[in-house]
């Protein structure tokens, strides 16, 4: 207690002018200011002048100026850390729980209010998709959103396009060597490629122009030394090609957008997944007037937040797709199948059916002892195939375990179950796998549906399996119903 005492007292001795001069060192102007007006408030006191008056009512006048700056830039630096908080907050809580598309929702909505756009256009690939999605959506509310496509070689690298115009301004020339990017540029620099000396590749050949020495026709591996930034033979183009790639391909993509949608005045910015350009956020208004820096900040902040929210979505998916596949059939695993079976139970109403087909390889314990487990293991994946190809795209299809399999039915009466059944078995014992040295494979299949709503999906798999075993007992190779 005595010690915080006097460190206190300590403090306070130097503790005035050190803070003094610490103001000072932060807002030179205003504490100079105020340390005039402290020296002529003494010397009015002491032998007041006229003189002192004048110099007191300027200090004032220059302290409210100053003031008003000050505030100024306060409310301005505030806002846009504001900004780009609620961005930041907005789509880190999406990003949790929900899918892109309800980021894409929360985005227009932010950025709506807070750009001046008449549209915000949000286009991105979907993961596995083979073409670019275009969701557009108004600003005002009631208006209908509007969705169109674009092709994928819209997020090409544009230093294919600059070599390609390049190429082509060879070949008009008459030159037959030309030079193509082929990797980034090699001390890391995003924004650079290096050129290599021309190899066969399509952008040559679109030019018509002939591929280079073929001594340099290696592997992408042994190219990486190729030491020439040369454009062409001979032609002493030396300089590397500038991209700002990634904005470039916003650019483009707006442009797309532009021309399908008739807008007039536009500005993107890109969306980055996993350190590649994979879609951009396009504004667009009616004005032509200028987009403000506010505006052009706002859309920055979003591009940034929502590449993080993307990137995390698809990674957690990614992670969730391999935790629920079986790694040798590609089939959902017993683990996606049981969660799968929690939320229909959940959701099924009365008279939902449900079926269930178990499937077993027949005596495939022989199998693998005769050929070996490498062998046993291809069979697997052939028999996995044959099942998931014949049955429908609302049956789900999964590896129970081993070699055994269960295929979940929606809504089959008895009679279509068992042809479903016999459908897989037939499948199974037409596989061609002579290229393996294996002859034949059979299944056998146990067939059961609920037949009463309240059936409980366990006890229907129970059902299944009791039929399965059944079928066994018969000589297997069969479909048995419960
Ligand atoms: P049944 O006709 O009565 O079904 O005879 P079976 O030999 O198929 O039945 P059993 O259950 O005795 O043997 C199943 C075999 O499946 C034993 C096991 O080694 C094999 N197996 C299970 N999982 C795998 C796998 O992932 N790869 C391979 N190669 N074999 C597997
Ligand atoms: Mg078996
Ligand atoms: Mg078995």
């Amino acid at each position: 207690m005595l010690s915080k005492v006097g460190e206190r007292g300590e403090l306070d001795t130097t503790g005035g002018l050190r803070r003094f001069l610490r103001a000072l060192s932060r807002r030179p102007a205003p504490s100079l200011l105020a340390a005039i007006a402290a020296v002529e408030l003494v010397r009015l006191f002491l032998a007041p002048q006229p003189v002192d008056l004048v110099v007191i009512v300027m200090l004032l006048l220059a302290g409210l100026v100053i003031a008003r700056h000050n505030d100024d830039a306060a409310l301005a630096e505030g806002a846009r850390e504001t900004e780009a908080e609620s961005f930041a907050r907005i789509l880190r809580g999406l990003s949790r729980s929900v899918s892109p598309d309800a980021i894409v929702a929360a985005i227009v909505e932010e950025l709506g209010a807070g750009t001046g756009a008449d549209h915000v256009s949000v286009v991105r690939r979907r993961p596995e998709s083979r073409h670019l999605e275009a969701v557009l959506s108004p600003t005002h509310a009631g208006a209908p959103a509007s969705r169109t496509y674009l092709p994928l070689s819209t997020l090409d690298d544009p230093a294919v396009e600059d070599a390609a115009a390049e190429v082509s301004i060879l070949a008009a020339q008459g030159r037959r060597y030309a030079a193509v990017p082929i990797e980034p540029d090699l001390d890391g620099d995003p924004e650079m490629v290096t050129l290599g000396l021309a190899l066969p590749h399509p952008v040559l050949a679109a030019a018509g122009v002939e591929g280079g020495e073929p001594s340099r026709a290696a592997p992408l591996a042994e190219r990486a030394p190729l030491p020439s930034v040369r454009l062409a033979t001979g032609t002493g183009h030396a300089a590397p090609i500038r991209l700002g790639a990634e904005q470039r391909i916003a650019d483009r993509i707006a442009d797309r957008l532009r021309d399908e949608y008739g807008l007039r005045n536009v500005v993107a910015a890109p969306l980055r997944v996993d350190g590649r350009v994979e879609g951009a956020i396009v504004l667009s208004r009616r004005t032509r007037e200028p987009w403000t820096p506010r505006a052009r900040r706002l859309l920055a902040a979003a591009a940034t937040e929502t590449s993080a929210a993307l990137s995390r979505l698809y990674t957690l998916r990614d992670a969730e797709a391999r935790a629920s596949t079986d790694a040798l059939t590609g089939l959902p695993n017993r683990r996606y199948f049981d969660e799968y079976l929690g939320l229909l139970a959940r959701r099924r109403r009365a008279d939902d059916r449900v079926g269930v087909l178990m499937v077993d390889i027949d005596r495939f314990k022989l199998l693998n002892d005769t050929y070996g487990h490498a062998v046993g293991d291809h069979v697997l994946r052939e028999v996995a195939q044959a099942i998931a190809g014949a049955v429908r795209e609302g049956d789900v299809p999964a590896r129970f375990g081993g070699e055994e399999f269960v295929v979940l039915l929606r809504n089959p009466g008895p009679r279509v179950a068992v042809e479903v059944g016999e459908r897989v078995r037939r499948a199974v014992a037409e596989l061609d796998l002579r290229r393996l040295g294996v002859a034949k494979v059979s299944v056998s299949v146990g067939v059961a549906v609920a037949h009463r709503p309240e059936m409980e999906l366990d006890e229907v798999i129970d059902e299944a399996d009791r039929a399965l075993y059944r079928a066994k007992r018969a000589g297997r190779d069969r479909v048995v119903a419960a």
